[in-house]
């Protein structure tokens, strides 16, 4: 029996305690030791093995963590097909039937909490705190849209008059295709994917190619849940061969997407055009990039406010969505501010994650690395921190040190551009009005915040700022399933918030039944 109101969220480690941190230290440990993962594909119910897709530890990039089948364009039409032919008979179980192969995913990872979050450690260069957090936003995932899903199918309130039935019902679309990205390894794709599959789809899902042995794991959970065979497929490959092929697939209802807002916006238009054949309106439910802004009052708590920018920022290495990678400070406090930030984060160690006082680990790739250090070396601005890598682990991992930059003109792609990593424009802003026109100035809109002790202000700003989260007197990062429903506006995001009410909804058609209930000709003969 599933009990709408019992959501709570999975607690964190709490690593004061030293048990808890020998026990994470002997599952690093044996994952650091293991051989590379085999990662097959699933098609038809079927594990196959096809091509190969090799993902390495980001901050020892010689070592191969998983060798996984890589699915081509080729196999989309039996992907597709196998999983139109499953959904019949698994949207016609109920929502609570379908809701308690989530809560059976749940608990299976919640026995393999340090078994994950290690992987994490090696797949996505996930610091401990960061990869448990990860492991727990999944657990999470899973238990609210269970519970979600038993409200979703006891149908929407409408009136029914004397004589009249009237009923909202919820059901599936059909086949959904989710694409995740590697930065939420484990949480984002299990979101997607748990939320499509409750709703009543059979879904495919095609993992980034950075981190495909996590997003596995997520097909053990349903699977060894009792999920039918056939109703989810796990295709990993190359975004722009079997995740395009999937996108304009004639038999595809549904497409949930993460990730960065030129593959978003692509698809959202190559969604838009009907193929052949197609009897339906695609969905696109699509989350994407941020370039997002703190403001600090000069009234604010500095002693808060400087850990929640460093945090913001650097932490996971500035690769999330939600980081912070502007600042706009109140001109009286900007020394102060900008002389305490800098000491602050020269305090953060970067190296690899499999230590626990590292906070900084690496970025995932040799493009972001490219990236990031290539915007610093040719920055028009002042680099006030960071940009030397001297202190930088020598070792064969794509590490970035966190920088802090100002004087930077608007137009400099620190100011302008998602660089997704551990660099921050920081500027001096002359009062609260201009602090947040700066901070909308981007065609993104998904997280901003503010520190002040003025109420006035902080009304003002949670007003003005023009993002889908905003947050006073904390960090940017680190929503909660059901406590801070996530997503974007502008260019950030086209749909409902993740882990809040309405997501199951996006995944659904809804469909009003109204009956006539007077008798009318009522024949009594004609019964028996
Ligand atoms: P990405 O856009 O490069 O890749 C995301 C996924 O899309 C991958 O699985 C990739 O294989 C696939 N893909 C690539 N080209 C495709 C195509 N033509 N057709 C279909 N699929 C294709 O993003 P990434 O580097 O994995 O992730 C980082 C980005 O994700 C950042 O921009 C970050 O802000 C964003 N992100 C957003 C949220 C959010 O909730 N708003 C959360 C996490 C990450």
């Amino acid at each position: 029996m599933i009990d709408p109101g019992s959501y709570q969220p999975e607690p964190l480690r709490r690593w004061h305690i030293p048990e808890v941190v020998d026990k994470f230290r002997r599952a690093v440990l044996a994952q650091q030791t293991a051989a590379a993962m085999d990662i097959p594909a699933i098609i038809g119910g079927h594990e196959i093995s096809i091509g190969e897709l090799a993902s390495v530890d980001p901050g020892d990039y010689e070592r191969v963590v998983a060798k996984a089948s890589s699915v081509n364009s080729e196999a989309a039409d039996e992907v597709v097909a196998g999983l139109a032919d499953a959904q019949r008979s698994w949207s016609d179980r109920s929502h609570t039937d379908r809701a308690e192969v989530l809560m059976g995913a749940a608990s299976w990872m919640r026995e393999r909490r340090d078994e994950l979050a290690a992987l994490e450690v090696f797949e996505a260069g996930k610091p401990w705190d960061e990869a448990d957090a990860d492991v727990c936003e999944a657990i999470d995932f899973c238990e609210y849209y269970a519970r979600q899903a038993v409200v979703l199918g006891r149908g929407g309130v409408v009136q029914s008059p004397p004589g009249e039935d009237n009923r909202l019902m919820y059901v599936g679309r059909g086949v959904a295709v989710v694409i995740g990205p590697w930065n939420f390894p484990l949480a984002i794709p299990t979101g997607m994917t748990a939320a499509a599959l409750v709703a009543g789809n059979a879904v495919a899902l095609k993992p980034a190619e950075q981190t495909p042995a996590i997003a596995y794991q997520l097909v053990r959970a349903l699977r060894e849940s009792g999920l039918p065979e056939g109703v989810l497929a796990f295709v990993p490959g190359p975004g722009e061969e079997i995740g395009a092929a999937l996108v304009a697939h004639s038999g595809v209802q549904t497409i949930a997407f993460t990730g960065s807002k030129d593959v978003g916006l692509a698809i959202i238009e190559q969604a838009g055009r009907t193929q052949p054949g197609q009897r339906f309106v695609k969905r696109v439910v699509a989350e994407m990039g941020g370039k997002n802004a703190m403001i600090i009052d000069s009234d604010a708590d500095l002693d808060q406010a400087v850990p929640a920018v460093a945090q913001s920022a650097f932490g996971f290495a500035g690769q999330k969505c939600s980081a912070a990678s502007r600042v706009f400070v109140m001109q009286p406090i900007y020394d102060e501010f900008i002389d305490r930030l800098i000491a602050h984060s020269a305090t953060l160690e970067v190296g690899h994650p499999s230590e626990p006082s590292v906070v900084v680990g690496p970025v995932i790739d040799a493009d972001a690395h490219a990236r990031l250090t290539g915007a610093v070396a040719r920055t028009t601005g002042t680099v006030r921190f960071g940009g030397s890598t001297s202190h930088i682990p020598e070792r064969a991992g794509w590490f970035v040190a966190p920088a802090i930059v100002d004087g930077l003109p608007p137009t400099d792609r620190i100011m302008t551009d998602e660089l997704f990593g551990p660099v921050l424009a920081v500027a001096s802003v002359a009062d609260i009005d201009s602090a947040i026109r700066r901070a909308n100035q981007t065609d993104y809109a998904l997280t901003a915040g503010i520190y002040s002790r003025s109420p006035a202000t902080v009304e003002r700003a949670v007003l003005q700022l023009h993002a889908g989260n905003v947050y006073v007197n904390r960090t940017i990062t680190g929503s909660i399933v059901g406590r801070q429903p996530f997503g974007g506006h502008g260019l950030s995001g086209s749909g409902p918030k993740a882990g809040g009410p309405d997501y199951l909804k996006a995944f659904s058609d809804a469909k009003a039944v109204s009956e006539n209930t007077i008798r009318q000709g009522f024949a009594p003969d004609y019964l028996s």
